[in-house]
């Protein structure tokens, strides 16, 4: 085989297989036919102290010594270092002539004669290639030597990409390990055509796989965000795209293919802007905070409701009503209070147990929440005292709000135990009509609404009072 050929033979081993092991193992397999040696091998440092034989090629008869030579240190035989370094090459026809150190090392092995090249790998002497004769001295000529050394420079390059290739395997593994780890779903975006790509835990965190969602791009996202939670995303997104944001950060309600909205915490960063500053290019994940948000939720409603009838508590209403009041004192809304007292609870409690007046508590608060608007505020405000706040509502407006419950509950047979139990009220109601120039604080309202509660008991219980009279 000329050396063309054999150039080219080599050429074909590194490409056409598959592992970089075989690669390395036949290509030795065809040098150390070629030149018709004892053994060939490549030794690579491990570290700046020792080094071991990655690969190597016998001939028959010939022992190998693979095994025998991991975590080689250097310092057994530092000539060898010594003479690599500063030659790149240790060529000896009679291992004689060497180092003792080097001796020591190879007579074991049976080696007479020997040809050592270095390899470089990042550009520094980090192995070498060597060429073993054990029965009789070999002398090498120039020009096997000059071939020699072409074939150990596209070893080493060789070699070198496929450390980085290893190495980059090794970094996806580890990101891929992370992600998994995580349960994080993830998206690419390419923020001007719109093409996105998810992976399946994206899919899996809405209850998908990604092939029902096909075709994929950003409108997938789109679908299946809640609409509040878009635009907010969207406001957000404009924010970092200006670069007023190091980071794209966003909770957000998905709808899951059970019907249900689940959280998603959607983050994100452009890795990509063009010359003009336009961004090209955004990664981000999704991680499904449901359960965390689920919690906060019955943690915040714990702080602000009521244990027993679930309505807020008075500390929530009193922050709501500072805020209503401000705004009023800016904008002159109108809002008004109602104090609500369950007439002689005493006797429900002494007729029917603590827990029957529980119960009616309860059912009370029921019925005051289904006769008044989603946005007025109901509190429980002490033992069988309940306070409604109607924004926009004067205190004519709730008069007819609180009589229609009055009527309601007046009415109506609460059922305990197979007993009926008849209850009625008393009311005090004020507004914040003239706040703004009778200068009243909120406890002035209160006060107020307290003092007409307190009047519709003295005056005979089941009444609403919501003006003046002379006393007051
Ligand atoms: P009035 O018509 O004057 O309001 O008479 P009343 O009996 O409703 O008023 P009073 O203030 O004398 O009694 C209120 C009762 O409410 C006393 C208290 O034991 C009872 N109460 C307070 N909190 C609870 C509760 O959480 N559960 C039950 N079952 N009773 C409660
Ligand atoms: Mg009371
Ligand atoms: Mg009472």
């Amino acid at each position: 085989m000329n050396n063309l050929s054999l150039l080219s033979n080599i050429a074909l081993r590194f490409t056409n297989l598959h592992e970089f092991q075989d690669q390395m193992n036949s290509v030795l397999k065809l040098l150390g036919k070629h030149f018709n040696v004892s053994r060939v091998y490549i030794f690579i440092n491990d570290d700046d102290y020792t080094c071991s034989n990655k690969y190597e090629w016998c001939n028959e008869g010939i022992e190998p010594q693979k095994h025998k030579l991991q975590s080689i240190s250097h310092s057994l035989f530092p000539s060898w270092k010594k003479r690599m370094l500063a030659d790149n090459i240790i060529n000896s026809s009679d291992i004689n002539e060497l180092e003792l150190d080097i001796q020591n090392i190879l007579k074991p092995q049976k080696v007479k004669s020997l040809l050592s090249i270095a390899l470089f790998i990042d550009n520094r002497v980090q192995g070498f290639i060597g060429f073993d004769q054990c029965f009789k001295k070999r002398i090498w000529k120039a020009k096997e030597i000059e071939i020699l050394r072409i074939i150990s420079s596209i070893i080493s390059n060789t070699y070198t990409k496929n450390l980085f290739y290893e190495k980059l395997k090794k970094e996806q593994k580890k990101l891929k390990n992370i992600i998994e780890g995580t349960n994080m779903g993830t998206w690419e975006w390419n923020i001007q055509t719109g093409e996105t790509v998810f992976n399946e835990r994206w899919a899996q965190i809405i209850g998908y796989t990604l092939e029902e969602l096909e075709p994929i791009d950003i409108n997938t996202w789109i679908k299946y965000v809640h609409e509040d939670d878009l635009e907010k995303s969207n406001n957000t997104l404009k924010k970092h795209f200006r670069n007023e944001l190091p980071h794209y950060e966003c909770e957000a309600r998905m709808k899951h293919k059970n019907g249900n909205y689940i959280w998603v915490l959607d983050r994100g960063k452009v890795i990509k802007w063009d010359k003009d500053g336009k961004p090209l290019k955004m990664f981000g994940v999704h991680l499904d905070i449901t359960k965390r948000k689920q919690l906060e939720e019955e943690i915040r409603n714990v702080s602000i409701k009521d244990s027993l009838t679930n309505i807020y508590n008075r500390r929530y209403v009193f922050e709501r009503l500072k805020e209503l009041y401000n705004q009023h004192k800016r904008d002159d809304n109108i809002f008004s209070i109602a104090i609500l007292d369950i007439d002689h609870f005493k006797r429900v409690n002494d007729t029917y147990g603590h827990l029957g007046g529980d119960f009616i508590l309860k059912e009370f608060s029921n019925d005051i929440k289904s006769n008044i608007r989603t946005y007025d505020l109901l509190a429980r405000y002490g033992g069988e005292e309940f306070l409604i706040v109607f924004p926009n509502s004067n205190k004519d407006d709730a008069f007819k709000t609180i009589d229609r419950i009055s009527i309601f509950v007046r009415n109506k047979n609460y059922i305990y135990n197979n007993n009926k139990i008849k209850i009625t009220f008393s009311a005090g109601i004020s507004d914040a009509c003239n706040i703004n120039t009778t200068n009243y604080s909120i406890d002035d309202l209160i006060d107020l609404a307290d003092k007409r509660l307190y009047r519709a008991k003295e005056t005979g219980r089941d009444k609403i009072i919501k003006d003046n009279c002379l006393n007051d």
